[in-house]
């Protein structure tokens, strides 16, 4: 028996891998998230093969072109007036360092605020930023010195135990004292995830980015929505801020974004905001032409007429199997999402985070059901996500939910 990290992988189609003895099992998690159109699709495998024969890398600084290829298309259907970018970064993590050193240059302001729960990334930075505290313990750092973390809005566990629609929005006036309080006017920015993705799929209440957004407004506080995991089609939009309407002043993009797995990020953000110069942030890896090809093919898969819609539709089929599930099995809280961005919370039987049974599902659902499903061990640790390619077929989500019952009949 084959264990997750025992597994050598040879070859991949959609959401389909397979292993080096032949065996065939299903990635309903897209990899980490970042394989936005699955195992080697056709398009984007055929443009980057055609540009390794050309170029496959120059110094960033004659990449311009290419850049620009991209940051057209990212910024044409970007939400409140978006219209620049920045295209050095290989990874989300680095991403969003710039994204906070274009809001504390723009302001000339210092503090970073982020949500508990939160995840941005893993270099020393962004592991300062993310909101979970044990990470952070491990790894004592300077950027949590004028990082400062508020309670996310975690309705199912809500951290100041209310509900409904008339909570009163203690998450939001939590920030609002905090600014208040800790700063004196220099808050520079806040970074948000729009659904608190490795922190257990957390969707925000209505109203919440409303609210947020007036917050950032009154204090002239640069608000970032991190689209690592949301952007590029994820949840049926290609930004999750047009989604909830969230109104950022800087998105940052990564992992769908290379389409089939291949690195690269962005920044976008309003031309008033474009104040780095060339020098203060970039990368030798950066601006990558392999990377760049990728994505400006992606893009183009993405935005193909009906794409986004289908998505969209396989998004509530999605909703209709998860939620039509959950209610038969006791371990399962909630099941909450999305698009293809589902997840589910599991429990035990006083509604205590289940850690070891979210785990046990993940291992059971690799080794008896070849079913790739990942965790949140950035949140509570307790929820299993689903999170398949876009290009998944309508039956590959059958497929997909009826191996996960399996598993759940094994574990419940
Ligand atoms: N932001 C979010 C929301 C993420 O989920 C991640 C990665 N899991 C990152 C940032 C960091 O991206 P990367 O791993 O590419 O550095």
């Amino acid at each position: 028996m084959q264990t997750l990290t025992q597994s050598r992988f040879r070859y991949g189609n959609g959401i389909r891998l397979i292993d080096d003895s032949g065996v065939e099992y299903l990635d309903a998690v897209s990899g980490t998230f970042n394989l936005s159109l699955g195992y080697n699709h056709p398009h984007i495998v055929e443009k980057v093969q055609e540009q390794v024969g050309n170029l496959t890398h120059m110094s960033s600084s004659f990449t311009e072109p290419y850049v620009n290829d991209v940051l057209e298309k990212l910024t044409e259907i970007a939400p409140n007036g978006i219209d620049a970018g920045w295209m050095r970064d290989i990874t989300g993590s680095t991403a969003n360092e710039c994204a906070v050193k274009i809001a504390q240059k723009y302001t000339q302001s210092s503090d970073i605020i982020s949500l508990y729960l939160s995840h941005h990334g893993q270099s020393q930075f962004a592991t300062g930023i993310s909101g979970n505290a044990f990470r952070r313990k491990k790894f004592p750092n300077s950027a949590a010195a004028n990082s400062v973390h508020v309670p996310a809005p975690y309705c199912y566990r809500c951290p100041f135990n209310s509900s409904g629609p008339n909570c009163g929005f203690q998450c939001i006036e939590a920030i609002s004292d905090h600014i208040e309080y800790a700063s004196s006017g220099s808050v520079a920015c806040m970074i948000i995830e729009p659904i608190l993705g490795n922190g257990g799929n957390i969707i925000p209440p209505e109203g919440y980015f409303e609210r947020l957004r007036k917050l950032c407004d009154e204090y002239s506080i640069i608000l970032i929505a991190d689209e690592v995991q949301t952007g590029i089609g994820r949840t049926g939009y290609m930004y999750a801020s047009e989604l909830f309407n969230i109104q950022p002043d800087i998105i940052t993009l990564a992992k769908g974004l290379g389409g089939i797995g291949i690195p690269v990020a962005a920044v976008l953000m309003q031309s008033r905001l474009d104040v780095l110069e060339k020098h203060e942030h970039s990368f030798t890896s950066g601006s990558n032409l392999l990377s760049l090809i990728a994505a400006k093919s992606t893009l183009e898969v993405v935005s193909e007429p009906g794409f986004l819609d289908e998505v969209k539709l396989k998004g509530e089929i999605l909703r209709e199997l998860l939620h039509e599930l959950a209610p038969k099995y006791k371990c399962i809280g909630e099941a909450r999402g999305v698009g293809l961005m589902w997840g589910l919370e599991i429990v035990d039987s006083q509604g205590a985070p289940d850690v070891v049974k979210a785990n046990a599902i993940i291992e059971r659902a690799f080794t008896d059901q070849h079913l790739i499903l990942r965790g949140s061990r950035y949140g509570l640790g307790n929820v299993v996500k689903v999170r398949p390619s876009l290009t998944v077929t309508t039956d590959e989500l059958v497929e997909i939910t009826e191996r996960l019952e399996s598993v759940l009949q094994s574990v419940n």
